[in-house]
């Protein structure tokens, strides 16, 4: 893919990026282990410090940055100002923590003390997507950086401004040079920089296909990774749910980001007795939002990231019709000269179905209705993906019980899914593997060196 700015509302070209040259890539990599060198030295509260400072920013610049966040993928600026200071809550959650969660653990043993203690690999390499161009880097960036480890970030190709944006914050942060540096580099480019021998360790937000080249090549290198890959998430509408707020979150839910969210509800999974009157609201409440220029106030979703995009989800909605799905609410695109996509449900939604089968990553939502408790969690678990999921009913208890069956990395009963610093968040299956945020986020990228005194 080339590496440029295009708008998505247009489809008009911005800005082309020339791809830096393997010599450049390897001098960056021999910069990035040279600033580890010294970075992994410094104290927490220093790095603290920068990393306080870098929240400031995003905070103090939430349009400056929206705008280009809005520009390169077509979220409207409301939702991409929301983004970047989201970002501000993961530098400060790290900057406060970090010490403690990377404090030497001691184990009581035979040794006079023995004890684990938590030490940074060097340069990491963060392959990420475009559908939150900047949230995705931070929950890296933060906990990598406060670690003691240097980050070298390979953006989705669509969004170059948005790594040059980060870059900069870093800078103007006053981090060492070098600490995080953006590759403007294609996929075709990854597999040289994986097998470096400063680099010591790979994490990749994006698709299944993406996540198993990458391991592939880290896997022969023996390099660690941790894949955040896709979701086809759940949402289990039990029979005594309060329907008007399921259908409320519902929505919100599959429209998050125009449906370009891992964990954006996919699978709507309904039991029958309440299918009709959900089914009503759910639809109601969908056609509700306005689509529109993202760069406009009132806009509630704009355009799909791409064009191609569009189109791959066209084709799977057009599949799932023609084998038997339902078109419940009529949608789909909007022209072909641009990404918008208007938003779709789909009903009848079958084994052998795209929509059934593959993840949906757009503005569409497959209905499948189920008689009871038991065959909802049976079907939630017919999927190859464990990222998230939700389940919707009046009684705690019950939906206690159905969130331990369902095989995904996250379950939330009664409430929307989505990512905050403090609780991990990652997938199982073809999800992916390992944990972002937390305590647990901080500890991926580090040696957990065992240490016994006689
Ligand atoms: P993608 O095509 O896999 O791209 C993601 C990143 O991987 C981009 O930087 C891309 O670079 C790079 N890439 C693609 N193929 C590669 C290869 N063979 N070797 C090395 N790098 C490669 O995914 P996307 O379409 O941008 O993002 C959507 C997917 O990400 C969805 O499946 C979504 O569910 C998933 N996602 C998961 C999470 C999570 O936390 N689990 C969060 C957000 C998104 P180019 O742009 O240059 O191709």
């Amino acid at each position: 893919m080339a590496i440029e700015t295009r708008n998505p509302a247009t489809g008009e070209l911005i800005k082309t990026f020339t791809a830096h040259t393997s010599g450049e890539v390897t001098e960056k990599i021999e910069q990035a282990h040279q600033a580890f060198l010294s970075w992994r030295k410094v104290p927490f509260e220093e790095r603290a410090k920068h990393m306080q400072k870098q929240a400031d920013i995003l905070e103090k610049e939430a349009e400056k940055y929206g705008r280009i966040i809005s520009l390169e993928m077509g979220k409207p600026l409301k939702s991409a100002m929301a983004e970047v200071k989201k970002c501000a809550t993961v530098c400060r959650y790290y900057a406060e923590n970090a010490a403690e969660f990377m404090a030497d653990e001691e184990i009581a043993s035979g040794a006079s003390r023995s004890f684990i203690s938590y030490e940074p690999l060097g340069v990491v390499l963060a392959i990420m997507p475009w559908n939150f161009p900047f949230w995705q880097v931070y929950r890296f960036l933060a906990p990598a950086l406060m670690a003691g480890n240097v980050g070298l970030l390979k953006h989705a190709s669509n969004v170059p401004q948005c790594a040059q944006a980060i870059e900069e914050i870093v800078r103007t942060a006053g981090f060492p040079d070098n600490v995080f540096q953006s590759l403007l580099i294609g996929s075709g480019a990854v597999d040289a920089v994986i097998e470096h021998p400063h680099v010591k360790a790979v994490t990749l937000t994006g698709s299944e296909l993406a996540g198993s080249k990458v391991a592939e090549k880290a896997g022969r290198e023996i390099k660690k990774t941790v894949l955040e890959l896709g979701g086809s998430d759940a949402f289990i509408v039990l029979d005594d749910a309060d329907l008007e707020q399921a259908a409320e979150v519902a929505v919100k839910s599959r429209m998050v980001n125009t449906g370009q969210s891992c964990i954006a509800a996919k699978r709507f999974i309904v039991v029958e007795s309440i299918a009709e009157a959900f089914l009503q609201k759910f639809s109601q409440k969908m056609q509700a939002f306005k689509t529109g220029d993202p760069l406009k106030e009132d806009v509630d979703f704009g355009p799909m990231a791409r064009k191609d995009l569009a189109e791959e989800l066209e084709q799977q909605v057009n599949d799932s019709v023609a084998k038997g799905a339902e078109v419940v609410l009529d949608g789909g695109r909007q022209g072909n000269d641009n990404a918008y996509f208007k938003p779709m449900i789909l009903k009848n939604v079958k084994p052998g179905m795209p929509a059934y089968e593959e993840e949906m990553f757009g503005p569409v939502a497959a209905v499948m209705v189920v008689k009871d408790e038991d065959e909802a969690i049976a079907v939630a678990n017919d999927s190859r993906f464990g990222l998230g999921g939700a389940v919707w009913t009046q009684d705690r208890e019950r939906g206690l019980r159905v969130a331990k069956q369902v095989e995904t990395g996250a379950m939330f009963v009664n409430a929307l899914v989505a990512s905050s610093p403090e609780m991990p968040f990652g997938g199982i299956k073809k999800s992916g593997y390992g944990r972002e945020l937390s305590y647990l986020g901080i500890r991926e990228f580090v040696n957990q060196k065992s240490i016994w005194i006689d």
